[in-house]
């Protein structure tokens, strides 16, 4: 069997040789990538990935567009072991599968429904909370709500790129976990910053005086930012710099909501979003894992209009370090 397999690995390697990857990767991606060029619905989800043989092909084809390589040494001279589900490189001999190095290895759950989890987290508007997904999947509530932290921890954009052109700015106070120590006060401050027709940030700050949101703003705006809208809040004036400043406009909330093009309505219609995310989903979220519900918020906003949200979200899944579980419930043994 491992003898029959590895001529036909073998022969595939000539086939690649004869064709050129070129030609064959074209073929493959005839063959095999017609869920890669189009948005996904649930059917298609079912149909493309409905068992962990064409989840594994998946993860091959995304990891290793060129052909696998061995993950120890880099070569191409990998054959494959169809019974382990693995490959073995004919330089090191080192055995690896295409889930090794990945936040998918040793998790015991079945790659389909990681897949359908993601593919479930995708395409929430408002998010999912642990317990709807418990029972998507047929889970524990543990495994649902760690899969779905180890989820939008990999949607969380590392670098990105600071906010220019017009861009809104605005404070909201969001509901958070009461605690016995501080029952009364367990609102958390959100500072808002939206691009017209760009991405959204959300950012929890630990308050809202303007040495924070300065820092906050200056993180986030870049030099090109070209107008900043905000309320007449007197966190503003102080908490812009001399150039901002020159560029600020605002509008008087207590008056009027829109004058002229200057309002903050577009993020503030994200703040009503997030709303009925933590009142209608998550319920209430700690103060611990509210920014990556935030993260998570924005990586869906900003990917609205992305028809390969799915295959660019496995991607990210694929390149990310894994949660640890102890890390996650550290210090803080609470649960959104
Ligand atoms: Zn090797």
């Amino acid at each position: 069997m491992l003898l029959e397999n590895l001529v036909a690995f073998r022969r595939e390697e000539v086939l690649h040789r004869l064709f050129g990857c070129h030609v064959l990767r074209m073929l493959l991606f005839f063959l095999h990538g017609a869920s890669m060029i189009k948005e996904l619905d649930l059917c298609e989800l079912i149909q493309d990935f409905g068992n962990d043989e064409k989840c594994r092909a998946y993860l091959e084809r995304l990891r290793w567009k060129d052909g696998v390589q061995c993950l120890e040494c880099g070569s191409a001279k990998v054959y494959r072991i169809l019974k382990r589900n693995q490959f073995v490189c004919d330089d090191c001999s080192h055995q690896f599968s295409v889930t090794a190095q990945t936040i998918f290895h040793d998790t015991h759950l079945p790659l389909w429904k990681w897949f359908l989890a993601t593919y479930l987290l995708c395409e929430s508007r408002k998010g999912m909370s642990a317990n709807q997904m418990k029972r998507q999947l047929g889970v524990s509530y543990k495994t649902a709500w760690y899969l779905c932290h180890r989820i939008r921890a990999a949607m969380l954009d590392v670098a990105p790129e600071p906010l220019g052109g017009t861009v809104e700015i605005d404070e909201t106070y969001v509901a958070g976990k009461k605690r016995r120590w501080r029952a009364k006060n367990a609102e958390q401050v959100v500072i808002g910053i939206r691009q017209r027709n760009g991405d959204l940030r959300l950012i929890r700050a630990s308050d809202a005086r303007s040495a924070t949101v300065r820092e906050i703003i200056n993180a986030n705006i870049g030099a090109h930012v070209e107008v900043i809208m905000t309320d007449e809040s007197a966190i503003y004036p102080w908490a812009l710099n001399h150039m901002q400043k020159e560029r600020h406009k605002t509008v008087n909330h207590s008056k009027q909501y829109v004058h002229g093009d200057v309002h903050t309505n577009t993020v503030e219609s994200a703040f009503s979003l997030l709303k009925r995310g933590i009142v209608g989903t998550w319920h209430k979220v700690s103060a611990k894992h509210l920014p990556a519900y935030l993260d998570e918020m924005c990586f869906r906003f900003n990917n609205r209009k992305n028809p390969y949200l799915f295959r660019d979200t496995m991607l990210k899944l694929i390149d990310s370090p894994n949660l640890e579980y102890k890390h996650l419930t550290a210090k803080v043994q609470d649960a959104a």
